[in-house]
């Protein structure tokens, strides 16, 4: 048996926090059930980064969906700010505290994998940006985290499972082993030439045996204008300077004529890599960095006990709208009062912290992951985001 939980105890509550079920045990007993808001916030992020994007929410919805409380919350693959509350959920507190836990774990690493690949695809612009982390993490987890990783930005997920989720081809070139199994990258190129649909790209790992540059040489002249890649997973004891040796293979391809075979590169590749090597690549294949990306630290507070602002210290009390302009992306934050807003640009800013649930009914349609992604990659693209 594999050690996870099943859906049946997230639904019942036993993935919870002790505390929560002693909470609960004592109010009962107490005859206390106030009517509360509670907020789900962010007050930093990972990397003392600015933004992140929020995930998480169609899966947090499945469970709140069974619990007798209104919830608000961003849309998935919203850029949200520290403070702005992702998710406000009103109702009896008996009703939901033992869904704490829950909750936060559904949103927490979502939102972590989303944000991480979108500040790798800002980075890589127009370069394609494929999640290849899956084998980091426990395999029950894969088609959530590339189902995320794929609405932050990445254009493709390396799990065949993954890919069923998303509604996309997996996308992956070959594993070290063939070549190993041919003992020659040319032979095992050519085997995958002659055994898979044209519609897999010839793309080939040229670090296996030989010295990148000649490797490639031998697969773009045994293959010519089928090759449509090299991938570089050279291993860290070899690559000295990836760029140069990037641009030494580029250098001798080119001379050759063999300018339309593109440079892929994987292999431990980190965000800071990538404006460097941005100028010779044309696609990064991203393992342990997105799906072993940093949770969002996001917590849920108590904000209102029956009408009436209330929080811990460190928390800001009453119940909240998030504005966000929809031309320049700033955000405010503001009572939840009736009342027009307007953005320092001039320009009207919208409400972001829309109801989405009202006792079991879903107030919101349940976007596709290409329709989530697409959203984002335009926010990225046009907002002034800082990494
Ligand atoms: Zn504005």
């Amino acid at each position: 048996m594999f050690h996870v939980a099943e859906t049946k105890d997230i639904f019942e509550g036993k993935i919870t926090d002790v505390y929560f079920e002693r909470a609960l045990k004592i109010l009962k007993k107490s005859g206390i059930n106030p009517f509360v808001k509670a907020e789900i916030i962010a007050k930093g992020l990972p990397q003392n980064a600015p933004w992140a994007l929020f995930a998480g929410l169609e899966e947090a919805i499945s469970l709140m969906k069974q619990l007798p409380v209104k919830v608000r919350a961003m849309r998935e693959g919203t850029v949200f700010y520290p403070f702005e509350p992702v998710i406000e959920i009103e109702g009896r507190y008996q009703d939901f505290c033992v869904y704490e836990t829950a909750v936060l774990g559904l949103i927490c690493q979502a939102s972590g994998v989303a944000t991480k690949a979108a500040r790798f695809k800002k980075l890589a612009g127009e370069r394609l940006v494929i999640s290849f982390g899956a084998r980091r993490m426990h395999p029950i987890l894969a088609p959530m985290i590339e189902r995320n990783a794929y609405i932050g930005g990445c254009d493709g997920v390396s799990v065949v499972k993954s890919g069923e989720l998303i509604g996309e081809d997996p996308m992956g070139t070959v594993p070290h082993a063939l070549i190993i199994c041919f003992g020659s990258t040319v032979e095992a190129m050519k085997a995958y030439d002659d055994v898979l649909e044209p519609k897999f790209k010839r793309i080939a790992l040229i670090d296996t045996f030989l010295d990148e540059k000649f490797e490639c040489l031998n697969v773009a002249k045994a293959l010519g204008k089928k090759l449509f890649a090299v991938r570089f997973d050279t291993p860290s004891s070899r690559r000295g300077d990836f760029y140069r040796l990037l641009e030494e293979t580029r250098w001798e391809l080119n001379l050759r004529r063999y300018t339309h075979v593109k440079f892929y590169v994987s292999g431990g590749i980190r965000e800071e890599d990538v404006p460097i090597l941005n100028p010779l690549v044309d696609g990064y294949g991203i393992g342990t960095s997105i799906s072993n990306a940093p949770v969002i630290d996001y917590s849920m507070d108590i904000i209102e006990v029956d009408g009436k602002p209330s929080a811990k210290r460190g928390k800001w009390s009453g119940s909240k709208r998030v504005l966000r302009c929809s031309k320049c992306g700033a955000g405010k934050i503001v009572p939840n009062r009736k009342g027009k807003h307007k953005c320092a640009c001039g320009k009207k800013i919208e409400d972001i912290l829309i109801p989405v649930l009202d006792n079991g009914k879903q107030l919101i349609k349940t976007e596709s992951p290409e329709k989530i992604r697409k959203a984002v990659l335009e926010t990225i693209k046009t907002h002034e985001l800082e990494c």
